[in-house]
């Protein structure tokens, strides 16, 4: 056996980042940037209004009253027709330019018009530049407005999109081809046979790599057919940046999926044991020209989640060239106690964290454990690394890999609703 750490450096040591490539803005979100962008328009582009009201002079305007002659309107989108001059105002909407020889607008509640709508009034003092937005003042030309290296979140879109960017350029996004091998495996569709028993590691996986951003291409079912593994294999790689395969890679008689990477991947290829509960056995190699990942997790349902994370998501995010490899770890206090044996293992327990009255993370929940048992997971939100021990008591501490935020709740957004 050999322990996660060194399983995870195998894994890691030879995985290149992919070429980028210029994208639609609107296909880019969750991409990483790999290209310094400037900005090349000013944003606002010209002095505007902030808000529903008059735009003049702050010289024009006195402790006492002033009154001023409305010359015209000017709406969004428009331009004022003339400039304006002494004693004079013009009505004018947010967002619209403020007119040449304008400095300030007073908001439209600090104004009373006349019934004849030709002039208003104000009592105040206004400063120059009260309630305009100036030229330039979000954005200047040749700023830096996204790093490399930096994802594309909502934000990012928004600011590319305010620079009339139509494209980036990225890292692609990870195209992932997923099979289960099994000849026991049958889709959901349909009765079973006896012996059968339905496949549900592939659409484990497929939705896993899209909520993570990559890019799933379903290569179906596959018997323990050591050939037809092999060529399904051989051609997943040269369509895909990476290939992640159930079962078969333990020491049962049919386990050909083993043998099928060592063969894609000669000396680039390793089956290990590693030594975690669940999901000992890994087969990884590296096939190809282009040097493609291919993940051989263990084929036990609750085995593969635990694969994905640990291996095959880190993985991919360096091939989509982020800097942030992991999911959040946090350290939780446990509020219930967690039993295990010592046997030289990690072991990896789905659990669900909560934000306690206290404000610290808590392990509220521990799934029952069994690497084939799915249904027991539902729901949780973590999983724990409880290292090599006979266990460990309510309030001791846990490390806490996050896995699901929309299922992170805590007494505030509780009490808030
Ligand atoms: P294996 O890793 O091929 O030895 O499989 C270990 C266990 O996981 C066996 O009980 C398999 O029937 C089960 N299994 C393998 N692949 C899947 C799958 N895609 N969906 C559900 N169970 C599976
Ligand atoms: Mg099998």
């Amino acid at each position: 056996m050999i322990s996660l750490d060194e399983a995870r450096g195998f894994v890691r040591r030879d995985l290149c980042t992919l070429d980028p490539v210029p994208r639609p803005i609107d296909d880019a979100l969750g991409l990483v940037v790999a290209e310094v962008v400037l900005a090349r328009e000013r944003v606002p582009g010209f002095s505007n209004s902030a808000m529903d009201g008059y735009a003049m002079r702050s010289s024009d305007t006195s402790a006492s009253e002033t009154r001023l002659r409305v010359t015209g309107a000017v709406m969004a989108g428009e331009v004022a027709s003339t400039p304006l001059g002494t004693g004079e105002a013009i009505r004018i909407m947010t967002g619209a330019p403020v007119p040449k020889g304008a400095d300030c607008v007073c908001m439209i509640e600090e104004v009373s018009l006349d019934p004849a709508g030709r002039e208003v009034s104000i009592q105040r003092t206004m400063a120059v530049g009260e309630n305009v937005r100036h030229a330039g003042e979000d954005i200047e030309v040749g700023q830096v407005l996204i790093a490399s290296g930096a994802q594309l979140g909502i934000v990012e879109l928004g600011v590319l999109a305010s620079q009339g960017y139509a494209t980036v350029k990225v890292y692609p996004r990870v195209r992932v081809g997923v099979l289960s091998t099994g000849s026991e495996l049958a889709t959901s569709l349909g009765a079973l046979a006896e012996g059968q028993i339905r496949d549900l590691n592939r659409p484990m996986l497929l939705a896993s790599l899209r909520r993570s951003g990559f890019e799933a291409i379903d290569l179906g079912i596959i018997p323990d057919d050591e050939a037809l593994i092999t060529r399904t294999l051989e051609n997943a790689i040269v369509d895909c940046d990476a290939v992640v395969s159930t079962g078969g890679v333990s020491v049962g008689d049919v386990d050909y999926v083993k043998g099928a990477i060592a063969k894609l991947c000669g000396d680039r290829a390793r089956s290990m044991k590693v030594a975690i509960k669940p999901g000992k056995p890994l087969t990884f190699g590296i096939a190809g020209e282009r040097g493609t990942p291919v993940f051989g997790l263990p084929g036990n349902p609750v085995s593969t989640l635990v694969g994905f994370e640990l291996y095959v998501r880190p993985s991919l995010r360096v091939l989509g060239g982020h800097q942030e490899l992991e999911r959040p770890m946090l350290t939780s206090v446990l509020d219930t106690a967690i039993s295990r044996r010592r046997d030289g293992k990690l072991h990896l327990i789905h659990v669900v964290v909560e934000i306690g009255a206290d404000g610290c993370a808590h392990v509220t929940e521990i799934m029952r454990q069994g690497s084939h048992l799915v249904s027991a997971i539902a729901g949780a939100n973590a999983i724990a690394m409880v290292p090599d021990s006979e266990g460990l008591e309510p309030g001791q501490r846990v490390r806490t890999m996050m896995l699901d935020f929309d299922r992170f709740t805590s007494p505030t957004s509780e009490s808030s609703t």
